[in-house]
């Protein structure tokens, strides 16, 4: 059940796959195992295009916009959820912060390699002490001169062990409390930052997680990403982009653990009869493929909308929320109708249910999602 769209993200929906079943799903196994995505396996996706869907062409994106960005994620969850994560990492929050906040020469300096993945980047927002309530933040920027002097850390980066690139939000007038907040490009090889060791993982296995330290870390003001105090609204614009992708790589998920239900169902025998004759399971997969369908057009939705100018940040939200949420109870129901064999590491299943937990944590938790959607209400009336 596909939703119409234009001949030119058809043909974009179908390449994507093609690549994903042919280059990407052989190395399934392989990236679970070793817990690594190799470097020409990041080249391969930047050949594609991939890390520069939905950025414009001036700065060396593809130019298909949100909606193309978010057709050709869920077809790139056909695969390990780690392979996007690297993309979602660099391209989705690091290029979209510099897209959003940046001068524009920073835009032209540093997205042409994102989106190439000549360098990989990562978003630096979360704090031991401020994950949800992230304006809370306290890494701190004190004014220096022509530079500022960032102290603090960072948890749970994604790309961090393997990113060229950060962008780091940090506090520039804590008395301003969130409205203190700046945000800032930093290059790796910025003396006083300290990436912390590779984080071990429930799923995931391939993408990188680490902390990050500031020790008196100097960074240039034309770094700067937007005017001092601009940083929150970089970042919460940031994840009206990345809720999207992120909700269309949980259609993609969800829509293959359900084929893959609809297959084994038809194929299983018990009882003399294959178990999808059974009501029991027609009713897990009538409901599976009405939430497949119904998370599908809210997140095509949200992004036809963002390729308007429109701001999306309440249907990003309900995106995200709806999306991540039934790609869980996809989940479950995947592992529930192929029974032990959905249990055992064999086949993809276990991994896939264990990939897709992590949907409903970042980039704002099911519960923060909920806030966004019933401020935006709240606010309106
Ligand atoms: C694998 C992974 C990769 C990540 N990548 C990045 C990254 O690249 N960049 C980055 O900046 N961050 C990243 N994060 C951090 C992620 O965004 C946070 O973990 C997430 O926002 C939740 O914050 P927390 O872990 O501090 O949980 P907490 O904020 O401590 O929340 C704990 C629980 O309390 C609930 N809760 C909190 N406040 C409320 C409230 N007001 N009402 C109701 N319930 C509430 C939450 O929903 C949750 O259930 C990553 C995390 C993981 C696990």
């Amino acid at each position: 059940m596909q939703p119409t769209l234009p001949e030119e993200l058809r043909l974009l929906q179908r390449s994507v796959r093609q690549f994903v079943e042919e280059k990407l799903q052989p190395l399934e196994r392989e990236i679970e195992a070793k817990d690594e995505i190799s470097r020409p396996v990041i080249d391969a996706m930047a050949a594609m295009g991939l890390f520069g869907l939905g950025f414009s062409e001036d700065v060396g994106g593809q130019g298909f916009g949100k909606l193309g960005y978010c057709v050709a994620v869920e077809q790139l969850a056909r695969a390990n959820a780690s392979l996007w994560n690297v993309i979602g990492g660099s391209a989705g929050l690091c290029g979209t912060a510099i897209d959003t906040g940046g001068p524009d020469a920073l835009r032209r300096r540093y997205l042409p390699d994102l989106l190439s993945a000549r360098k990989i980047g990562a978003y630096a927002l979360s704090e031991p002490g401020a994950g949800s309530d992230a304006g809370s933040l306290k890494t701190a920027a004190r004014r220096d001169g022509e530079a500022y002097v960032l102290d603090g850390a960072k948890t749970f980066i994604t790309n961090a062990p393997i990113a060229d690139l950060f962008v780091v939000f940090a506090n520039a007038d804590r008395e301003k409390g969130s409205k203190g907040i700046t945000a800032f490009v930093v290059e790796r090889a910025t003396a006083g930052l300290e990436v912390g060791p590779n984080d071990a993982k429930m799923g995931l296995h391939g993408s990188t997680t680490a902390q990050l330290f500031f020790h008196e870390m100097h960074v240039p003001v034309e770094q700067r990403l937007g005017p001092e105090g601009g940083g929150f609204q970089v970042a919460l614009r940031t994840l009206d982009y990345g809720r999207m992708g992120l909700a269309a790589h949980a259609v993609g998920a969800a829509q293959r653990l359900h084929e893959a239900s609809v297959a084994h169902a038809k194929a299983r025998v018990q009882f003399a009869k294959p178990i999808a004759a059974q009501q029991a399971i027609q009713w897990m997969l009538a409901d599976a493929a009405v939430e497949i369908h119904a998370a599908r057009l809210m997140v095509y939705d949200a992004a036809s909308r963002a390729d308007r100018g429109e701001r999306v940040t309440d249907r990003a939200a309900m995106a995200k929320l709806f999306a991540t949420e039934a790609l869980g109870r996809v989940a479950d129901a995947a592992v529930q109708i192929h029974g032990g064999m959905g249990y055992m590491r064999e086949l993809w299943i276990e991994r896939a249910y264990r990939d897709a937990r992590i949907y409903r944590i970042y980039e704002g938790t099911s519960e923060i999602q909920r806030l966004v959607i019933a401020g935006g209400l709240l606010a309106d009336s």
